[in-house]
């Protein structure tokens, strides 16, 4: 025998642990490396075992064991453990995902350690004004036999250069030693008090309960003061010592959402986004870990970050689509986060101006408690909504004679204007005058998007940049025309209308530089004039109380659409961007141009508003038996050839029908092509299964993965399982 045999995830597709055997006591959630074809990984010890299915002979030993005391808590690791079940993800992966990448590679917590100065020997036996004679190196004596040691920005705010640290250090008085950071932050402590809340405010402040489950969905409009909750909220648990976790999409976590926390919290923040280094992002981790951050503000994979003292999680515009990942481990950040204070036992917060229908429904099973925030006494100037009829009407570029009358007249009057439109580029499609040929890309079922300045196409699904046609591949014609619009073409179109004022287009394209972003920030907020063109980018994070009208071109996309989901988003996507105009003293007005003007849809959303289509939606679901009323999983295929992702489809779908007879309240839709059937050369097809209990569903899939696992036919097709799917493309 030699040692305990230990079961291991390595990052590896199958959905299994491997056992390895060690003489060492290693404890759960422990990293180790170990020995995997003929590779070293690391791994995540999941637990001692008795026997291996293996002969132990043939086991092989732990090469290293790397984490000597867990970094995760037991119960936030079964939680782990529990997800990449629910999600059907292979065990490895899955555990790879709530790691920094430093860790997971195997690496070590960095230490937060700066550069500091403290006393020499010989310093520590000076008299307090042993260096009267230049001042300056006296007052860093004291510093140093008061503080016991500084870094480089308390130096800094003593308003000492290192020129002098440097000169005594020469002399023998200081050497050169490492600080811990948060010494180094009194500099920017909190600043800012909590503003007295307005009584709905107060309500949801103290319903929310500490140290106890319960999950409220705070429901209030961009401007209504949710986030004042969040922070008052939080404050309270704070003062405790306890920690607060806090998810937004990633767009939200701007420097601005993070100086308003600062503001409140000081340095006690710890920030985890996507431009951090693998080094920042594992000290962030480690902040929140030991409970050095009070508070940890991050995006979709935060919602793995361990906390020594949870005290609440908080997920903002929780209906986001960015908290569930589309692909690898499919999971949903909010749903977990639910989980997770309920094992924690601590309140969890969903806030929205548009909640999900999920979520919703939740309250009305009274599983989640209900605040409503109708906003602020004095500033409820509700915009006036108006659906254009453009049915018959000659459009320029798009755009309507009305509308464009409109923003005349808000220019005129000294205001701003935002047009909405959700396609980048110039134009979505480039055609032949005189054959009818269209240029789609090979690779996809997908036009390709003119872009501008050079001319060039691409693809928007698989990124493909086919050279510019020059003349029609087909015909030779050179009468080669673009059609439809993109944000930018719309951008030319209306500085060539408005030429004396700044059109701004905010969108992927023209946000690339971090600086274009804040400039063009930076001439809204001077609340000159201007129109604003952009994609959903503008549906989120930054508020222009100046823009007093809000033009939706498009309010027809998503109609029509195949995807269950698509009127709740778009209802979602036209009330958050029409939450954007009106915010200051201005009364707002948002105009939906439309072909469809008399479709229930648009006039309800524009008469009753999101409450009143989310119940309309709410019900629909309901009759069709869908999510939130059923639980969905979609198994997705793919492959080169469209016969074989098929075919691995309907293999899969016998397999469920044997495994589970009768099928009561199973229901199959597909196999069907995926609505966007081709992309990069693959051909996609989709199985949808709903359930009327989660537990069957899980348990049915989770037998499902393991004979699909082994059935030759998986070599056919890449295939996936996306349980709570919110994509249906
Ligand atoms: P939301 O998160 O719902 O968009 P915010 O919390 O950002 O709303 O509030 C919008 C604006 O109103 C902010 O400028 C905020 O400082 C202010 N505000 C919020 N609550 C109050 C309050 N109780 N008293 C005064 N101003 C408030
Ligand atoms: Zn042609
Ligand atoms: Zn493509």
């Amino acid at each position: 025998m030699t040692g305990v045999i230990y079961k291991v995830a390595v990052p590896s597709p199958l959905r299994k642990s491997f056992d390895y055997t060690s003489t060492e006591a290693i404890a759960d959630s422990c990293r180790v490396r170990v020995p995997f074809g003929n590779r070293k990984v690391v791994g995540v010890v999941l637990g001692a075992v008795e026997q291996s299915e293996l002969p132990t002979g043939k086991l092989k030993p732990i090469s290293e064991v790397i984490d000597r005391t867990p970094l995760i808590p037991a119960n936030l690791f079964k939680l782990f453990i529990w997800a990449a079940d629910y999600y059907q993800h292979p065990i490895g992966e899955a555990l790879g995902a709530v790691f920094p990448a430093r860790l997971r590679k195997g690496g070590d917590i960095p230490t937060a350690r700066e550069p500091g100065w403290a006393l020499s020997p010989h310093g520590k036996g000076l008299p307090a004004d042993a260096l009267k004679n230049a001042p300056r190196q006296q007052q860093l004596l004291n510093l140093l036999q008061t503080q016991g040691v500084v870094g480089r920005l308390q130096l800094e705010a003593a308003g000492l250069s290192s020129a002098i640290a440097r000169e005594l250090e020469r002399k023998g008085l200081i050497e050169k030693t490492r600080v811990e950071p948060t010494t180094t932050a009194g500099s920017t402590a909190a600043s800012e008090q909590s503003l007295p809340l307005y009584p709905q405010q107060q309500r949801a402040v103290a319903a929310i309960t500490p140290e106890t489950f319960g999950c409220y969905l705070l429901h209030g409009e961009t401007g209504s003061g949710k986030t004042e909750v969040y922070l008052q909220a939080i404050r309270k648990l704070v003062e405790q010592r306890k920690q607060a976790l806090l998810l937004v999409p990633e767009i939200s976590l701007t420097p601005q959402t993070l100086d308003r926390f600062r503001r409140r919290f000081g340095n006690a923040i710890a920030a985890l986004h996507s431009g951090l280094s693998d080094r920042e992002r594992a000290l962030a981790w480690e902040q929140a870990r030991t409970g050095k951050a009070s508070v940890v503000i991050g995006t979709r994979s935060a919602v793995f970050t361990p906390l020594a003292r949870p005290g609440i999680i908080i997920v903002d515009e929780e209906h986001d689509g960015s908290f569930k990942q589309q692909d690898g481990y499919r999971y949903h950040a909010r749903d977990l986060a639910v989980i997770r204070g309920q094992r924690e036992g601590i309140p969890v917060v969903l806030g929205s101006a548009t909640p999900s229908l999920e979520s919703l429904h939740n309250c009305r099973q009274h599983r989640y408690r209900y605040l409503p925030l109708t906003g602020r006494a004095g500033s409820a100037n509700h915009p006036e909504w108006q659906i254009l009829d453009v049915k018959g009407m000659q459009l320029q570029q798009g755009l309507s004679e009305p509308l464009l009358q409109a923003l005349d007249g808000t220019l005129e009057a000294g205001n701003q204007a935002l047009v909405f439109l959700n396609r980048r580029g110039f134009a979505p499609t480039l055609t032949c005058q005189d054959c009818g040929w269209i240029a789609n890309c090979h690779r996809c079922d997908a036009r390709l998007t003119v872009h501008r300045n050079p001319n060039r196409l691409i693809c928007h699904h698989c990124e493909h940049r086919p050279a510019f046609p020059s003349s029609c591949p087909f015909c030779h014609s050179a009468r080669l025309a673009m059609l439809g619009q993109g944000t930018a073409r719309t951008e030319a179109a209306l500085q060539a209308r408005f030429p004396k004022v700044p059109v701004l287009r905010i969108d992927r394209d023209s946000t690339r530089g971090k600086q274009a972003m804040s400039r063009m920030f930076e001439q809204v907020a001077t609340g000159e004039p201007c129109i604003l063109v952009g994609t959903q980018m503008l549906a989120k994070g930054h508020h222009f109380p100046e823009v007093t009208l809000v033009a939706i071109v498009d309010a027809d996309a998503g109609l029509f659409s195949p995807d269950f989901r698509a009127a709740e988003k778009m209802s979602q996507l036209i009330v958050q961007v029409a939450g954007r105009a009106g915010r200051g003293s201005k009364p707002g007005r948002v105009i939906l141009q439309s072909y469809h003007a008399d479709h229930p849809f648009l006039q309800l959303l524009s008469q009753r508003g999101y409450t009143a289509i989310s119940e309309q939606l709410l019900r629909e679901r309901e009759l069709a038996g869908l999510p939130p009323y059923a639980h969905m999983a979609v198994i997705r295929s793919e492959s080169h050839q469209p016969a074989d992702a098929e075919e691995f489809l309907r293999f899969a779908r016998q397999t469920l029908e044997k495994l589970r007879k009768p099928q009561g309240n199973l229901n199959y839709l597909g196999p069907l092509p995926a609505p966007l059937e081709k992309r990069r050369g693959r051909y996609r097809y989709q199985l949808a299964i709903t359930a009327s209990e989660r537990k069957t569903l899980n348990r049915l899939l989770f037998r499902l993965c393991q004979l699909l696992e082994g059935a030759s036919i998986s070599r056919k097709a890449r295939w996936s399982v996306d349980v709570d799917p919110q994509d249906m493309s």
